[in-house]
């Protein structure tokens, strides 16, 4: 045989031995953590208590004039009857009129305190879609084992779930070595500048600083993740940051039976076919991260080719960006939103004008995007704006703290007998955390909610729903949450 060949073949097989060795390694299992007592909950009064939670009408509006003030301070009055072990035991405050932050005094005064979120709020429900509910959405009915009503994913559930913990501990004399905060804001669904923003404020005015927060934002995913059979726990390291850019082209006008060549219209679309044609640079980062621990319930091709980004890299960004969902996860990504020009079908408009909205990969800055913008479109007459909201990605928590290890065990103590995995992932969305980056750095997105397909379009959408299991497992989850934090 020719030595060449011998030397080919030796090669192949050693290639295939890394291959393997990597992809093996790469998708080691994790233990099985033993189960633990769970604290004792009436389930059935904590169900009830949900759906009465559903029937306040705390709805963010987008008009400022529509907040009903008295709404929220009724629920803020309900909740006082609904918990009085909490309202007894923990000190409340009531921050600019409307968000609630509670604190619970830790027995260890040098250890950083930590901070669970959620929001009152919930997103207006329109009015055509209101006879599609199976349930109305704002009468909190228990039917079919689950509550049904706006928020009951989004985010009352996660609201009421920490209060039930919280009520149940101290009625078994719990009593946490770090300092409590419970933080509810009421705009979150518009920004939460009033809610979320003041307290944030207020927390850094006391100089506080945080060892982890829990806000919403991860969820546990059942069939959502292209060749993952079993469910993952998505924990949000991270959250993209928010810029929206107007971009517009002046022009001369006149009559359509004389135009020029170049007219406003073909100039601006010019400018967003470049945008499309020329997506920023992928970071596989956190995709790296991400399948490093959902590999073991992946076939194994797909294996293979993650344990061995070096040689495949190229190979999974383009799988990854073909799906919306993936391709959100590697890079800022541009959505051209809004459309206007012209007034009448035989004259050239004066100006066109897009609406582009970007979500900001961590690690780039808002400035930046801007930038590249500019050189993408690379035409002087296409005028480009800023929106004043905005907003920077966040930093990204580190999967090594001791607060990350701790939540990933509660996540797998809470769905003990069932195989389940916990990955971190980036938040593509806003949530009220983000005023909070200063004041912490192990900040995680997360809820104990089990969403699959069909509850996607819940969300913000028709029939929002909560299984009793589910909000069961759930008031575990902060319980045991809150219980496993003794030991950080
Ligand atoms: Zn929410």
């Amino acid at each position: 045989m020719n030595l060449l060949l011998i030397v080919f073949g030796l090669g192949l097989v050693m290639l295939f031995t890394v291959l393997l060795v990597r992809t093996l390694r790469f998708s080691a299992r994790t233990a099985p953590v033993p189960p633990t007592a769970a604290i004792a909950v009436d389930i059935d009064e904590a169900v009830r208590r949900l759906a009465l939670a559903l029937r306040f009408r705390t709805i963010s509006q987008e008009d400022p004039v529509q907040f009903a003030g008295e709404v929220f301070q009724a629920f803020h009055a309900w909740l006082a009857e609904a918990f009085p072990g909490v309202h007894a035991s923990l000190q409340k405050e009531t921050v600019d009129g409307f968000g609630l932050l509670f604190t619970w005094p830790g027995s260890e005064a040098a250890l950083r305190p930590v901070l669970l979120m959620a929001h009152q709020d919930v997103v207006p429900v329109s009015p055509e879609t209101e006879p599609d509910w199976t349930h109305p959405p704002f009468a909190g009915e228990i039917a079919e084992g689950h509550v049904w009503g706006r928020g009951a994913l989004d985010d009352k559930s996660s609201l009421m779930g920490i209060l039930e913990a919280v009520e149940a501990l101290l009625a078994a004399g719990f009593q946490p070595r770090r300092t409590l905060y419970l933080a509810f804001g009421q705009d979150e669904e518009i920004g939460g500048t009033q809610g979320a923003a003041k307290i944030a404020g207020l927390l850094r005015r006391r100089q506080v600083r945080l060892e982890y927060i829990l806000d919403e934002g991860g969820f546990v995913a059942e069939g959502l993740i292209p060749g993952l059979a079993v469910p993952a726990a998505l924990v949000g390291i991270a959250e993209k940051g928010y810029l929206t850019l107007e971009l517009s082209v002046a022009g001369e006008g006149g009559h359509s039976s004389l135009p020029e060549r170049q007219t406003t219209i073909g100039i601006l679309s010019r400018a967003l076919v470049r945008l499309e044609e020329n997506p920023f640079p992928a970071d596989l980062s956190f995709s790296r991260l991400f399948f490093a621990r959902v590999a073991s319930g992946m076939p194994f091709p797909k294996r293979l080719a993650l344990a061995n980004l070096w040689l495949f890299a190229p190979w999974i960004e383009k799988m990854l960006s073909r799906s919306p969902e993936m391709n959100a996860g590697i890079r800022t990504t541009i959505a051209p939103t809004q459309l206007s020009a012209g007034v009448k079908e035989n004259v050239l408009p004066v100006r066109a004008t897009a609406v582009v909205n970007f979500r900001v990969m961590p690690g780039e800055q808002t400035e930046g995007v801007i930038e590249g913008v500019r050189k993408i479109v690379d035409d002087y007459r296409v005028q480009i704006r800023a929106r004043a909201v905005r907003s920077e990605p966040s930093p990204v928590s580190d999967v090594r703290a001791a607060s990350y290890g701790m939540l990933e065990r509660t996540i797998r103590q809470v769905a003990t007998g069932e195989e389940l995995l916990v990955a971190p992932y980036l938040v593509v969305g806003a949530t009220d955390c983000r005023y909070y980056n200063d004041l912490c750095d192990n900040i995680y997105r997360f809820s104990f909610i089990r969403i699959g397909h069909e509850d996607l379009k819940r969300v913000h959408g028709t029939d929002e729903r909560i299984s009793v299991k589910g909000y069961a497992q759930l008031v575990r989850f902060y319980a045991q949450l809150l219980r496993n934090t003794q030991e950080l």
